[in-house]
């Protein structure tokens, strides 16, 4: 078996944001990949270009006041992208039997309270990204159910380096303790004129043929046993599938940060 390294390329692109740009240099495989391997490359870049937005916003007096051991958003539904559930189940399955038992107890745990309180159908058909009323009722009712992320431990994300999209993507400006009820506190959101998570929402749309996309992150461990391989679908050399991505990226709308 051939065990070098894969070979890599590094591949430079611009986006155009109203007025500005944001240019990149990602490093991707030269050969064959799909969208959930390269999830790394995608998750530097957006960090990078989150980095970026929040120097802007120090640039203008507003600082950012999420910090490590807040974990008040954590208790938000995580609309969690079907190549990032890809990746997610993967690393899982990485892990020693009793720390996978451990979260899966956790996720089972999560779920039972949701049931309880009669959430997990409104969850299964609430288009949940629609910026409608009844998806904001939902939102705060699960809220109000208070269940901690099962990745969140000690107030802190235990899968930091590997956290989905739009937990990167959820800044806030506002008193960190606001995030517990935005509703009647108010949250000031750090507005990303480029939203990584979308595009990755939608594109897992286009492969679910006009599905959703995504799934409730409480909903992994169900979802894992489905044994589906979305990357697979949009797969190619690995310039090819970062283009994907990017050519999404550059013809997305820009909607407000919302986790
Ligand atoms: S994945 Fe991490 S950052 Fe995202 S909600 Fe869970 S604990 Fe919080």
């Amino acid at each position: 078996m051939d065990e070098s390294p894969q070979a890599t390329i590094t591949v430079e692109f611009t986006v155009g944001i109203g007025d500005g740009h944001f240019n990149a240099s990602a490093t991707v495989p030269a050969g064959q990949t799909n969208l959930t391997q390269i999830l790394p490359v995608l998750q530097s870049l957006d960090s990078s270009f989150i980095d970026g937005v929040a120097a802007q916003y120090a640039d203008a007096g507003l600082h950012v006041s999420c910090k490590a051991g807040c974990g008040a958003c954590c208790r938000q539904m995580v609309p969690l992208s079907i190549f990032e559930a890809e990746a997610l189940a993967g690393w899982i399955r990485t892990l020693p039997e009793p720390h996978q038992q451990e979260l899966a107890r956790r996720f089972d745990q999560s779920l039972r309270k949701l049931a309880s309180a009669g959430l997990i159908d409104r969850m299964v058909t609430e288009d949940w990204l629609a910026e409608t009323e009844s998806a904001r009722k939902l939102a705060l009712d699960y809220l109000y159910q208070r269940v901690p992320c099962p990745f969140l431990e000690d107030e802190s994300c235990s899968i930091h380096p590997i956290r989905p999209l739009i937990c990167r993507e959820y800044l806030v400006t506002s008193p960190p303790e606001h995030c517990a009820d935005p509703a009647k506190l108010g949250v000031e959101p750090v507005r990303m004129p480029l939203n990584f998570s979308r595009v990755l929402v939608r594109m897992g749309a286009e492969v679910e043929h006009d599905r959703r996309g995504w799934i409730p992150l409480l909903f992994l461990f169900a979802w894992m046993e489905s044994g589906a391989r979305p990357g697979e679908a949009v797969a190619g050399e690995g310039p090819q599938v970062l283009y994907e991505f990017v050519k999404r990226l550059s013809l997305a709308e820009t909607p407000e940060a919302k986790k």
